[in-house]
């Protein structure tokens, strides 16, 4: 089963991510923590994808579509159930280039309240170890993670003027892809709350566990 997670920057795809990856033995492929990786490296890529992550730009398609193509050769997703897409395709060239090279049984889209993203975004601490994510307000002062004891930082993007273009991005590129899936007959829509991820992941589960079968 290889499916597509779509949502705006801090609907909580990264901890559905994680959830959808386990249960069902899909490799999770997130652009944004393969270019978070490549800076951190030093890599070519990082250096050029650093320039847009921080003004909260897209990185370029060619690079991003190669990369992707790329890491579905890979030995673990040949030897998984499927993957799980997460932060890609962003756009519709993106999608369409997609189309070239797999083959998508399923887009989780989560919906979300835009007015909640601005403060949970701007007080999102993460770790650096396993990728949890974390909101200021729940932390009471913790400044390592309660999962795997790694260090919490606020991610360089989490600032009010980039997550601002970062929305902005997301309405203008990533949000008629809704569209698109949805013409396919592929789109499989949920609504984000403020409840704990659990309660959504109930919800996203009753359904995958159905097209799994
Ligand atoms: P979020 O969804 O919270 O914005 P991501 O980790 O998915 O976070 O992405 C962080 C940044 O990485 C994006 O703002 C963008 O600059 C870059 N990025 C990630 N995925 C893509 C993609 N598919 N195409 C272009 N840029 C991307
Ligand atoms: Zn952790």
């Amino acid at each position: 089963m290889n499916l597509i997670l779509l949502g705006a920057p801090g609907a909580g795809k990264g901890t559905q991510a994680t959830k959808i990856a386990d249960r069902y033995g899909l490799v999770h492929i997130s652009t944004g923590d393969i270019f978070r990786a490549n800076i951190k490296n030093g890599t070519k890529i990082g250096l050029l994808a650093k320039s847009y992550i921080d003004k909260g730009e897209l990185v370029p398609d060619e690079v991003t579509c190669d990369i992707v193509r790329d890491r579905l050769t890979w030995d673990d997703v040949k030897n998984s159930n499927g993957y799980l897409l997460d932060g890609f395709p962003r756009n519709l060239f993106q999608a369409g280039e997609l189309d070239k090279f797999a083959k998508i049984d399923g887009v989780v889209n989560i919906n979300i309240d835009f007015s909640l993203l601005m403060d949970r975004l701007c007080g999102r601490r993460v770790c650096k170890e396993c990728g949890e994510s974390y909101h200021v307000s729940t932390l009471n002062g913790a400044t390592t993670c309660s999962r795997c004891g790694g260090e919490l930082y606020q991610r360089k993007d989490d600032n009010p003027e980039t997550v601002k273009s970062r929305l902005d991005v997301y309405t203008a590129q990533t949000q008629p892809l809704i569209d698109y899936y949805t013409k396919k007959g592929i789109i499989l829509n949920f609504t984000g709350t403020e409840a704990p991820a659990e309660v959504l992941f109930e919800e996203v589960k009753t359904v995958l566990d159905k097209l799994a079968k």
